[in-house]
């Protein structure tokens, strides 16, 4: 790591300290030539699968998606910001681990319905209803949209 005064490429690392769960690393740096110090922060870059949604169609994985969902489970429950973002972190851990290029919404949501069990019994059942409810919206439009052609002449015979 060079030194952003003097250019020079010897560092020496005088201290690190682990953040967030040990993800990243902030070090401290003193410069061997010019004696400046300065910080680095090291980061693990987690890339996450693709998700398969219950018609087949894929689409990125979305941390906003997946935090904003637990986050409504959880409302008004004595659940902290801190403890939201830590779930999440720990549902990306375990997705990364169960898969290799794709995971399937459904896996998603067990994991989910797992890590909401053992935080809050509310918040689960909030999250298992919506999410079972949801499941069952999309196979519902999907059976639309197969039939639609029986639909439309049903709706026009009525
Ligand atoms: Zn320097």
């Amino acid at each position: 790591m060079k030194c952003p005064y003097c250019q020079q490429s010897e560092t020496k690392v005088v201290d690190s300290r682990l953040l967030k769960e040990g993800l990243s690393v902030r070090r401290r740096r003193k410069c061997e030539a010019c004696e400046k110090r300065f910080t680095t922060y090291e980061t693990i870059e987690i890339s996450m699968p693709n998700i398969v949604k219950l018609d087949g169609r894929r689409e990125p994985y979305n941390r906003e998606k997946i935090y904003s969902g637990i986050e409504k489970a959880c409302q008004k429950r004595p659940i902290s910001t801190d403890q939201l973002e830590r779930i999440v972190e720990n549902i990306e851990k375990s997705i990364v681990d169960v898969s290799a290029k794709e995971v399937k919404t459904q896996d998603i949501g067990n994991i989910v319905m797992m890590y909401l069990r053992n935080l809050d019994p509310v918040a689960y059942i909030r999250f298992a209803s919506v999410y079972r409810k949801f499941q069952d919206v999309e196979e519902f439009v999907n059976d639309i949209k197969h039939d639609e052609e029986s639909f439309s002449s049903t709706m026009r015979d009525a």
